[in-house]
């Protein structure tokens, strides 16, 4: 750098500001992490993914907030929600971790106005925990059952609920699965009408409230892999208060986040719950219906797999 002339350093920087006009101010985002008490979500490994794909949109500054790990004391956690404009939830704890006051701070934000992004998992979290469920929509695991609401899902063109009693929250092995987008949201407005996601584990079988829940993108989840036979939820968008949810039911694992689409969906919905609209232009390397595409910035080193 020290053969740039001063002169040629300010021609410089001011070709780069042409180059990639600079977004007004970031959007503040809180990435919220830890905990998780099983070792089947490294949340460790899928942080580092997630922060990467949110600062790569160059919309957003991102902070990080890990929780106290499992069985540590949570009285002290008071996550300062309002400093940002959407909160993503890497992040799955039992009911009996955080406390009224914790969880009040968390539902005022959100009905304030607040953004949430639940990234996989986050819908495995707080099952008794009423609110928190009428933000995520639909959930599954830690005994949900029927009276979490009823399972929702895709029946031809048409989103449908079921009463049925049973508990919530299956996937068969991590194999790649085509997406169906819903159309009408600005989330997934401009995608194609399909695309292949990358190896990940297709949740199905969840139930929740499904209040103010509009279902985006859906899949199909194949009794051949010990699927429903339906056409799941995959993205979902809620409205909850003033707030706004995006619920995806997608990344396992960082080999699944390596897929573009789950990258663009991931940016294009933070964007969303922030501020309600999307101005992020679709990537060129969006997968199509029948091709997977990951970027190989993000893929697993060799060798590494995650456990369940
Ligand atoms: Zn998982």
């Amino acid at each position: 750098m020290a053969t740039i002339t001063g002169g040629r350093t300010v021609l410089l920087g001011l070709l780069c500001g042409l180059a990639a006009a600079p977004a007004a101010e970031p959007i503040r985002v809180m990435l919220l992490d830890g905990e998780s008490g099983g070792a089947y979500h490294d949340w460790r490994a899928t942080s580092g993914h997630l922060r990467r794909m949110l600062v790569e949109a160059r919309i957003f500054a991102v902070d990080v907030v890990t929780a106290p790990p499992a069985g540590a004391d949570v009285a002290g956690f008071r996550p300062d929600w309002g400093r940002y404009a959407a909160v993503v939830a890497n992040y799955d704890a039992p009911d009996e971790r955080w406390g009224a006051e914790l969880r009040r701070s968390l539902e005022d934000y959100v009905r304030g106005g607040g953004g949430l992004v639940a990234v996989h998992a986050a819908d495995n979290a707080f099952p008794g925990w009423k609110a928190y469920n009428e933000m995520i929509g639909i959930g599954g695991w830690r005994g949900r059952d029927e009276r979490a609401g009823p399972f929702w899902y895709y029946q031809g063109d048409r989103l449908v609920s079921d009463p049925a009693p049973g508990p919530a929250g299956t996937h068969g092995a991590r194999l790649p699965f085509q997406i169906r987008n819903r159309g009408a949201h600005p989330v997934t407005r401009g995608l194609p009408g399909a695309w292949m996601h990358a190896g990940d584990e297709l949740y199905a079988r969840l139930r929740g409230p499904g209040i103010q829940m509009t279902v985006i993108a859906t899949a199909y989840s194949d009794p051949a892999n010990k699927g429903s036979g339906r056409d799941e939820p995959v993205l979902v968008a809620v409205r909850f208060g003033r707030g706004r949810v995006f619920h995806t039911t997608l990344g396992h694992d960082i080999a699944a986040m390596s897929c573009a689409g789950f990258i663009t969906t991931i940016q294009r919905g933070t964007e969303w719950a922030a501020t309600g609209r999307v101005k992020q232009a679709v990537p060129s390397d969006f997968p199509a219906a029948d091709q997977v595409r990951t970027r190989r910035e993000y893929a697993p080193p060799p060798g590494s797999n995650s456990s369940r």
